[in-house]
C-alpha cells in the first residue's frame, strides 16, 4: 500500500481480517500519522460512508461530541434570498449525513491499523522505483530497500506519483480557484443547516459544527484567496459575517485559515497489471459537492471485497478478473458524480447573464419537483437505491 491518508488506511484496515500481510508506506512520520495536526477540513460524510466506517471500528473511536448531523441543507443563488432547500423529511434517518473533522478520522484510522497484527506501517519512506509483471510487483523504497508484493495499491494523493510511474494518465481540471477553510464561532445557533451559497465572483459554505460554531469553506480566484488569507482577523471577520447576510450574528475565526488549490482528478484507468489505484489517486473531486473521501471510501471497500471474494475462492488476489471488476464497479459509480460536479462548479463560478439565469432556474426547479428533490436528497445522505435512479440520470461513462 502506498499512501497512508484517509484512503489508504481504510483500505489496509478493510483487509485486516484476511491473512494477507499489508505493508503500508507513508511519506510522513509515525507522529504526524498517530496525531494527524488539525488541516481546516471538516469532513462531511453520508451514511453509506458511515456504515463503512462503523465496520471498519473507526466511527467508535472519534468522540460522539465532535460528530455533528446536518439536518438541512440550504442552496442560495448570487444575491437572491430565494434557496433550494433539502431535509431529512423523506428519509428514515435522523441526518443527511454527519461532519467529521479530517484529522480526527485519520488518527482513529490509524489507531485501528495500529492494533491490526497484519498490518505494517512504514513512515517517513516514499517509493523510488516501482515495477510489476504478471508474476509479481517490486516496489524499490527511499530507505533503499525492495519489497516483493503480489498487489500494490496506490492512494497516495490526487498528484499521485505511484499513478505516474505506472503510466497511467489522468484528466486534470486546475479550476484556477483556491478553497479557503477554517472554523468560526457564532452568535446564533445553526440548528444543524449546512449553507451553500454560490454568491458572483466567489462562494461560501458554511457548515454545522458542534456548538455555535461552523466550518467555513470560501472558494475564490486565487488572485482573491490571496487576499483572504492575508485579511487581518478582524477583516475576515466581518467580511464573511457580511457575505452571510448576519444569518448567525458576529462571527469569529477559531484558528487559522487554511488554503488548498482546487484541481480535479480522473484517473484513465484505476488498474494496471498487479496495481490499483484508490482514493484521491483514482479520482480527486471538487469540494464543492463533498463526495472525495466518500468516494474512496466506497472505492476501497469495493477493492477489497473484490480482493476478500478471490481468497475464499483460493484465486490470484492481484488477476484481472478482480482488478477488472473494482475498476468497472468504481467507474460506474464515480464518473457520473465527478462529471455532474464539475458540470455545478462550471454552471455557479459563470457569472455571465445568460448562466446567472440558468442558475435562478436550477434552484427553482429543483424546488419545485418533489420527486427530483427527493432523490438528491436521498443522493445526499447516500441511503436508498433510489440514488442509482438518479445517477442513472447523468451522464453516462464513456
Ligand atoms: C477543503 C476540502 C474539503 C473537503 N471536504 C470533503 C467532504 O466534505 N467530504 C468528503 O468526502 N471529502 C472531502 N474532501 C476530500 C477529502 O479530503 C479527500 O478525498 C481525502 O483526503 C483523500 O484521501 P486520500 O487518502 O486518497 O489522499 P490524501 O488525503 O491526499 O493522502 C495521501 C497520503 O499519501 C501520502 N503520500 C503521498 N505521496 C507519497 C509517496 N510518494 N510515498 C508515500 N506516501 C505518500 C501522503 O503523505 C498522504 O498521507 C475535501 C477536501 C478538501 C481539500
Amino acid at each position: 500500500m502506498i499512501g497512508g491518508g484517509p484512503a489508504g488506511l481504510s483500505f489496509a484496515r478493510s483487509l485486516a481480517d484476511t491473512e494477507l500481510e499489508i505493508l503500508v508506506v507513508e511519506r510522513s512520520s509515525l507522529d504526524q500519522l498517530a496525531e494527524p495536526a488539525q488541516d481546516g477540513r471538516e469532513i462531511a460524510l453520508t451514511h453509506r460512508s458511515t456504515e463503512i466506517l462503523k465496520n471498519l471500528g473507526v466511527w467508535s473511536r472519534i468522540p460522539p461530541d465532535e460528530i455533528s448531523p446536518i439536518r438541512k441543507a440550504e442552496v442560495l443563488d448570487g444575491d437572491s434570498s430565494y434557496s433550494l432547500s433539502f431535509d431529512r423529511s423523506s428519509l428514515t434517518v435522523d441526518a443527511l449525513g454527519y461532519l467529521i473533522s479530517n484529522h480526527l478520522i485519520r488518527k482513529a484510522l490509524c489507531e485501528e491499523v495500529e492494533t491490526a497484527a497484519n498490518i505494517e506501517l512504514l513512515t517517513g519512506v516514499t517509493v523510488t522505483n516501482l515495477s510489476t509483471n504478471p508474476s509479481g510487483a517490486a516496489v524499490v523504497l527511499s530507505n533503499g530497500e525492495t519489497v516483493e508484493a503480489s498487489l500494490v495499491v496506490a492512494a497516495d494523493s490526487r498528484f499521485s506519483d505511484a499513478r505516474r510511474k505506472m503510466g497511467i494518465p489522468a484528466s486534470m481540471h486546475d479550476f484556477s480557484r483556491v478553497a479557503v477553510v477554517c472554523r468560526m464561532k457564532h452568535d446564533l445557533p445553526h440548528d444543524g443547516t449546512a449553507f451553500e451559497c454560490f454568491h458572483y465572483e466567489r462562494t461560501l459554505a458554511v457548515l454545522p459544527m458542534s456548538g455555535q460554531r461552523s466550518s467555513i469553506v470560501i472558494t475564490a480566484p486565487t488572485h482573491a484567496a490571496a487576499e483572504i488569507m492575508g485579511m487581518s482577523e478582524q477583516t475576515f471577520n466581518i467580511d464573511v459575517q457580511q457575505r452571510f447576510r448576519n444569518r448567525f450574528g458576529q462571527m469569529i475565526l477559531e484558528g487559522k485559515r487554511y488554503a488548498y488549490p482546487l484541481v480535479a482528478v480522473y484517473a484513465d484507468r484505476f488498474v494496471a497489471t498487479r496495481f490499483a489505484l484508490v482514493g484521491d489517486a483514482a479520482v480527486g473531486m471538487h469540494p464543492v459537492t463533498a463526495h472525495g473521501f466518500n468516494l474512496g471510501l466506497r472505492g476501497q471497500a469495493t477493492l477489497a471485497s473484490e480482493i476478500k471474494t478471490a481468497l475464499t475462492l483460493g484465486k490470484d488476489i492481484a488477476g484481472a478478473s478482480v482488478l477488472n471488476n473494482y475498476q468497472s464497479k468504481h467507474q460506474r459509480v464515480t464518473r457520473p458524480l465527478y462529471l455532474a460536479t464539475n458540470a455545478i462548479v462550471g454552471l455557479f463560478t459563470n457569472d455571465a447573464p445568460p448562466i446567472k439565469l440558468v442558475r435562478k432556474l436550477v434552484l427553482r426547479l429543483g424546488n419545485s419537483f418533489p420527486p427530483v428533490k427527493r432523490m438528491v436528497t436521498q443522493g445526499l445522505a447516500e441511503t436508498d437505491t433510489q440514488w442509482s435512479l438518479f445517477r442513472s440520470l447523468l451522464p453516462r461513462p464513456h
